[in-house]
């Protein structure tokens, strides 16, 4: 009987230290192959968990109008953001739910009108009250589905200790507490203040190497970036790396560098291989200062600003890339709003979003998952200034209400009723409220009706 030869052709023969290495050997190879085995499926399970559990970065700029971004039509260079909307989807009818920051914000972590949440105007240093306690931020809803969590940039929902970002879900906190107009305008990572007054002109790209270094820190898990710049709000700072580099005035500088820092962001995750598993969002919380002249950007070609309830005040530009699941190139027309994303992303995390209060946010995935047909998730949109419920939007139509000015039981001013077709008049010159008094009654029922529920249905700010 011939010996056995092995590959290379020597003769070996089987001896019985031999068969106990070679039976050791196959089973240490079994093991192996099922550690391997194991680590595969883990590998998968891991994966699918991470796919089921994507990552999200918001960011926010401040008072950026609705016509500062090249691929909004502005003639200043955002060659990274215009690169963002070609990869992702660019929104022609995404809403701040308010004119101004505060509100804007609070709408934004949850899913509310800030109306309903008992911040309906802007917070100043002197003001003592902050986004209650109560509420259930978006950071807290990722949080309890394993998310890491920072906010970087402007908080502006309440200064005092109980209303920080620490305490509304955040893990991470570097920042300011409110406007870059206002003092003492503290720079602070945690709870803790590092500088005062901040130093206006190196906050974008701090809060830019923040960022960065927080993904990076968890590249690993998923995480949550809200990340609000405080440009390009007056008064306006710029580095020096972009002082007079636009072309555009010292507020294209500051639009500059918000793109440089977007294209940093989106570097980073093409760096670290997380494009596929990460939604980025990039909007603004109001519309521009045009009051402030060239320091402000511009709404073209919407009417006004902010802080008013004009389509400049409110539309805001907003790109959403998320490659392999929002198409790439798309326009998106119908009407969405920035509280949208409360409920669209806590789904997308698999989290539940709180069913013993009012949340006006909607399921906006259809829409950016670009689905034939979807349409907006609103009956109506509403416009509030502070308090007050100024207009209405229901399809193509605006509706701005009846004002009446009533000072020592005199009717001082009145403003009628006045009616826009958004879709033939975008800039809202025309009104037409006397052709059509049915559109006009019916958007006038829809502002009653949310009148009354807010009233029912509001929710007081935390105090302190
Ligand atoms: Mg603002």
């Amino acid at each position: 009987m011939p010996t056995p030869t092995t590959p290379s052709g020597n003769r070996s023969r089987p001896s019985g230290l031999r068969r106990a290495r070679s039976t050791r050997r196959a089973f240490l190879g079994m093991l192996a192959r099922s550690a391997a085995a194991v680590g595969w499926f883990g590998f998968h399970v891991t994966a699918s968990a991470r796919r089921a559990r994507p990552n999200f970065i918001i960011i926010l700029a401040d008072d950026l109008g609705y016509h500062d971004l090249g691929c909004y039509g502005s003639p200043m260079k955002t060659s990274r953001l215009d690169r963002m909307a070609a990869e992702g989807m660019r929104f022609t009818d995404f809403y701040s739910a308010a004119p101004v920051c505060t509100p804007a914000r609070a709408a934004l972590l949850t899913g509310c009108y800030g109306q309903r949440v008992g911040l309906p105007k802007v917070l100043f240093p002197e003001d003592r009250i902050g986004l209650n306690p109560n509420e259930i931020t978006l950071a807290e809803l990722l949080r309890g589905r394993g998310y890491a969590t920072a906010c970087i940039g402007k908080w502006h929902l309440g200064h005092q200790p109980p209303f920080l970002p620490l305490r509304h879900g955040f893990d991470y906190f570097f920042g300011v507490p409110y406007s870059n107009d206002m003092t003492p305008f503290p720079l602070m990572r945690g709870d803790r203040i590092i500088e005062q007054p901040a130093r206006q002109e190196t906050l974008t790209e701090r809060y830019t190497t923040e960022a960065l270094a927080f993904i990076a820190r968890h590249r690993d898990r998923p995480f949550f970036l809200y990340l609000p710049h405080t440009a390009p709000h007056v008064p306006l700072h710029v580095s020096e790396r972009f002082r007079g580099a636009s072309g555009y005035g010292l507020y294209g500088d500051v639009v500059m560098s918000l793109d440089w820092s977007t294209g940093e962001i989106l570097d980073q995750l093409r760096t670290l291989n997380l494009e596929e598993r990460t939604l980025v969002v990039f909007t603004s919380d109001n519309g521009p200062a045009i009051f402030k002249g060239r320091e402000g950007g511009s709404a073209y070609p919407l009417r006004g600003g902010k802080p008013l309830v004009w389509e400049g005040g409110m539309r805001v530009p907003c790109l959403m890339r998320w490659p392999g699941r929002i198409p790439a190139g798309r326009t998106c027309t119908e009407l969405a709003v920035m509280f949208d994303l409360y409920p669209t992303v806590a789904r997308l995390a698999g989290a539940r979003v709180p069913a013993d209060r009012v949340i006006d946010g909607k399921n906006i995935w259809p829409l950016m998952a670009g689905r034939r047909g979807a349409r907006t998730p609103h009956r109506a949109f509403f416009y509030f200034r502070g308090e007050r419920l100024e207009a209405v939007r229901a399809g193509r139509w605006k509706l701005h209400l009846e004002q009446k000015l009533i000072e020592n039981g005199k009717l001082i001013d009145w403003l009628p009723p006045r009616l826009y077709d958004l879709e033939a008049d975008v800039g809202e010159t025309r009104n037409v409220a006397p052709d059509h008094p049915d559109v006009v009654r019916r958007l006038e029922r829809l502002a009653a009706r949310m009148k009354e529920d807010i009233r029912r249905h509001g929710r007081p700010p935390g105090r302190f």
